[in-house]
């Protein structure tokens, strides 16, 4: 199967440059030519199969011929390694959790994916691939691990200066070998527009081969469909219409959530839960698409004021804003709403969220107000321990440092500050 770009002024690629390019040339993200239904019966009996087998069967057709059948599972293997529990908090209200990879967050599962996939195109390549990447906090530690030790690989991070946790830089700015981190003086929107400057820099391109590991990349982006698939699951025995309500920045994670129900999943709803970054819930309130300049919050890792795969979601509805409407309901939440979240799920549930799982579960509130026989998932993405002061000073505790965690923690951050294009631009081609 083929990849087209949304901008449609590109050729049709195979996977395999998808990955490898990450944007299109005419600046368009990729989306699959075809997103073909498995089987009925697949998801009738979906109980009978591992979640291995249920991850190959729903990521092989975008694979196609670009990855051998058995390099594609064993592929999966490594990436899949770790469990995605679901854990009944209420009456129909369960979290998914998401936060049991390498570095606590969901992006391992695309990151791992994206990695293994790259590693393996780049074994007969002569030159090194640069992997360019803007984090608003979780991306560059899921890519840095992620990519860490991978052979022909070069990571380059940018993060915005001091608006990213402590653990969280350190698990981008600590690691060395093939990883660098670079310090943005700005926003996660400068990080991602330099970033998209590069790629478009042709005198750039011509002397590094760069490539994305953004959810813009294909390869972030559909693996993340494999836990919704696995949730389901779980939950069918449930007999009840399922739900999901997805904390949302960039609109990856919900849109492959998408494309599983594209394949034939029986979801009933998403719920796209934001915080005070707001350009898609009112979007589906006014119909116009506004992006704004992202504004810092809580939860950090959804300061997104330009969602790049809102795209792939108009694309997957094919423009009709009816349609989607009757799938998507979209949510914006303040902090001080966050904070409220985390008090109560903790007073009622004793749960720890975070402030990024607390945002999904109002959004699934609000929307169970209206509509209560359906059963609720809200993904929670991270660990609470990646955002321990806001967790700590909101429910007045003390979090155990997980072990993952504490490793890094007296390492020594090592990155270069950077203002501009121009200085980013010196760095690639001097380092
Ligand atoms: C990246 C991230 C999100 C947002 O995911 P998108 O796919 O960009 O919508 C939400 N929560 C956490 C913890 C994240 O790291």
């Amino acid at each position: 199967m083929n990849f087209f770009s949304l901008n449609k002024k590109a050729e049709d690629v195979s996977f395999k440059d998808a990955v490898i390019s990450g944007i299109a040339p005419d600046r368009g993200l990729y989306f699959p030519r075809e997103i073909k239904p498995l089987p009925t019966s697949f998801f009738k009996n979906i109980e009978d199969f591992s979640d291995h087998d249920i991850a190959f069967k729903a990521i092989t057709q975008f694979v196609s011929e670009s990855i051998p059948e058995d390099k594609l599972k064993e592929i999966l293997t490594n990436v899949l390694d770790f469990p995605f529990p679901v854990i009944e908090l209420e009456k129909n209200v369960a979290t998914l959790e998401l936060f049991h990879g390498p570095t606590l967050a969901f992006k391992d599962v695309g990151a791992r994916f994206m990695a293994q996939c790259l590693g393996y195109f780049s074994k007969d390549q002569h030159s090194e691939v640069t992997v360019l990447v803007a984090t608003s906090g979780d991306t560059g530690g899921a890519v840095a691990n992620g990519f860490l030790g991978v052979k022909g690989v070069k990571v380059v991070i940018l993060y915005p200066s001091g608006k990213v946790s402590d653990i969280q830089e350190r698990q981008l700015t600590t690691l060395g070998q093939n990883v660098s981190a670079l310090e943005v003086d700005g926003n996660f929107d400068d990080c991602q527009e330099m970033v998209k400057t590069a790629f478009l820099d042709s005198d750039l391109n011509s002397k590094v081969a760069l490539t994305s590991a953004n959810s813009i990349n294909v390869a972030r982006w559909l693996p993340q469909m494999f836990y919704f698939l696995f949730t389901y699951k779980k939950l069918k025995s449930k007999g009840l219409p399922i739900i999901f309500s997805v904390p949302s920045g960039n609109f990856g994670n919900i849109c492959a959530g998408m494309v599983a129900q594209k394949l034939g999943m029986p979801v009933a709803h998403f719920i796209a839960a934001t915080n005070v970054n707001d350009t898609v819930p009112a979007y589906m309130q006014t119909r116009e698409y506004k992006p704004k300049t992202s504004i810092a919050t809580i939860s950090n890792a959804m300061d997104v004021g330009n969602p790049s795969n809102f795209v792939r979601i108009k694309e997957l509805y094919e423009n009709n804003f009816e349609e989607l409407k009757k799938n998507l309901s979209s949510y914006s939440f303040n902090d001080e709403e966050t904070k409220q979240a985390m008090i109560s799920i903790y007073n009622s549930c004793n749960y720890i969220a975070d402030p990024h799982g607390a945002v999904g579960y109002l959004g699934l509130k609000e929307y169970q107000k209206n509509v209560s026989n359906a059963y609720g998932v809200f993904l929670e993405t991270a660990h609470p321990v990646k955002f321990l002061d806001v967790v700590e000073d909101t429910l007045h505790l003390d979090l155990p440092i997980p072990s993952k965690i504490a490793q890094i923690l007296d390492k020594n951050k090592v990155s270069t500050n950077i203002r501009n294009y121009k200085e980013l631009k010196s760095y690639l081609l001097n380092n």
